[in-house]
C-alpha cells in the first residue's frame, strides 16, 4: 500500500493529569484518586519530563496545540496549571494561534479559576458534563450537579473562553430517548461551539461492569444507543453542526486541532503517565502507573514503557485506521490499488461497512457502528 501524507506535518502535546476526586463506575482511565503531596510529585515528575524531552529535542516543530486532559485536570490548583503551560510555552515555540485545551469536571472549578486559565492563555474548554438529567448521575457514581454544570460553562464564557466542548453521553442506565434528546437540547442553549457524544460502554474491571454482571444495572440498549445517535445527529445537524469524527461534532471552524492530529497521522508528544505519542513515525508511550512515573523521573530517565518504530507499510495502514474514524474519510488516491487493505476495504464495502465518496473512502453510517470490525478486519489483512 502506498500513501502520502496529505498536509504538513503539525505537531501537539498532550498532557495527561492523572487524578480525580473519585473514580466513576464506568471509567477505566489510568488514574489515582487526588491528594495534594502526590499531585506535588506528579508535578515536580512533569517539569523534569519536560526538560528532558526539550534535552532530547523530540520535538523540532512549533507547537498548534496543547491538550490537557486526564483525569481531571482541574483537580490540580490553577496555580500548577498555570505553571505547566508556561513551561510548554517556554519549552517550545508555538505556532502564532495555537489551540490550548483544559479539560474540567463542573464540580472542580469556579470563575476565579476560569479567569486566571483565560489570562495564562487556554482558550479552549472541554467540559465533562455527561448528561444534563440530574437522574442519570447515580447509576454512574458520577458526583456533581446539572446546574454546576450550567454555571460553569456561562462562567467559562464570561471569563472569555470562546470554544467550549461539552461531552455528553448516551445509553446509561434509566436514560430513555426522550431524556437522552432533552440532554441534547439542553446541552445546545449553552451555545457550545463543539460536543462529543459517546455511547457508554462497559469496559473491565470497572464498578459498572460488576453491577451488571449482578443484574444491578441492564447492559446498554444496542438498539437504542443507535435510535439516540441518530436522534442527536439530526438535532446537531439542524443546529449548524457538522459530525466531522464518529463521536465528534463542531460548528464551522471548530474541529478540535489538537485531536485531529491523532486522526490525520500527525505527530504528538504526550507527557505524564500512560501518556501515547507518535514523532516521526515511532510510537511510544509511558508507564500507566504513578509511581513508577515518578521514580524514573527523579532518576533522570524518561519514563517511557514501550516504543516502536513503524515501518513505512505499517505508518501508512495505522494513517488509514485513524483516518476512518473522520465522517469523510481517507482520500481514496491514498490506497494502493491490488494490495490486501485495498481488498479488504472492497469486502467491507460489499458487507456495506465501508464507501466510495467524492474521491473519499470512509465508513458508512452502518460502519461508523462497527468501527471496530472494520479496524480490525484492516489491521489482520497482511501487509
Ligand atoms: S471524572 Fe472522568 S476521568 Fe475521572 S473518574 Fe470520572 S470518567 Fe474517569
Amino acid at each position: 500500500m502506498t500513501m502520502i501524507t496529505e498536509t504538513p506535518r503539525a505537531i501537539g502535546v498532550y498532557i495527561h493529569i492523572p487524578f480525580c476526586r473519585q473514580r466513576c463506575r464506568f471509567c477505566a482511565f489510568y488514574l489515582d484518586i487526588a491528594k495534594p503531596e502526590r499531585m506535588d510529585a506528579f508535578c515536580a515528575a512533569l517539569a523534569q519530563e519536560i526538560t528532558l524531552h526539550r534535552q532530547n529535542q523530540v520535538i523540532r516543530r512549533p507547537l498548534q496545540s496543547v491538550y490537557v486532559g486526564g483525569g481531571t485536570p482541574t483537580v490540580l490548583p490553577v496555580s500548577q496549571l498555570v505553571s505547566i503551560l508556561q513551561l510548554i510555552q517556554a519549552s517550545w515555540p508555538t505556532e502564532p494561534s495555537p489551540e490550548i485545551t483544559v479539560e474540567t469536571h463542573p464540580s472542580t472549578i469556579g470563575p476565579t479559576d476560569l479567569n486566571r486559565l483565560v489570562e495564562a492563555g487556554f482558550n479552549r474548554l472541554s467540559v465533562g458534563v455527561e448528561s444534563l438529567n440530574q437522574q442519570d448521575f447515580a447509576p454512574l457514581g458520577r458526583p456533581g450537579r446539572v446546574r454546576d454544570a450550567k454555571q460553569v460553562v456561562r462562567a467559562a464564557r464570561a471569563a472569555g473562553f470562546r470554544n467550549i466542548n461539552l461531552d455528553l453521553m448516551y445509553g446509561l442506565p434509566g436514560q430513555t430517548l426522550q431524556s437522552w434528546t432533552e440532554t441534547v437540547r439542553s446541552a445546545l442553549e449553552l451555545e457550545p461551539t463543539h460536543v462529543s457524544c459517546y455511547a457508554l460502554t462497559i469496559e473491565e474491571d470497572t464498578e459498572l461492569a460488576l453491577d451488571v454482571a449482578h443484574h444491578l444495572v441492564p447492559p446498554p440498549d444496542e438498539a437504542l444507543q443507535i435510535e439516540m445517535e441518530l436522534a442527536a445527529e439530526a438535532i446537531f445537524q439542524a443546529a449548524g453542526f457538522e459530525r466531522y469524527e464518529i463521536s465528534n461534532y463542531a460548528l464551522p471552524g471548530f474541529a478540535c486541532r489538537h485531536n485531529l492530529l491523532y486522526w490525520t497521522d500527525g505527530d504528538y508528544l504526550g507527557l505524564g503517565p500512560s501518556a501515547q505519542s507518535y514523532v516521526d513515525g515511532s510510537r511510544f508511550g509511558n508507564v500507566a502507573d504513578l509511581s513508577a512515573y515518578i521514580t524514573a523521573l527523579a532518576a533522570g530517565y524518561l519514563p517511557i514503557g514501550e516504543q516502536i518504530r513503524l515501518t513505512g507499510d505499517e505508518r501508512n495502514l495505522e494513517a488509514l485506521i485513524f483516518g476512518l474514524r473522520l465522517v469523510r474519510g481517507v482520500p481514496h488516491h491514498l490506497v494502493h490499488p491490488n494490495t490486501p487493505q485495498h481488498q479488504a476495504l472492497h469486502r467491507l464495502a460489499t458487507r456495506g461497512l465501508i464507501e466510495w465518496k467524492d474521491d473519499y473512502v470512509c465508513l458508512t453510517p452502518l460502519g461508523r457502528r462497527y468501527a471496530d470490525t472494520v479496524m480490525e478486519t484492516l489491521y489482520l489483512a497482511p501487509l
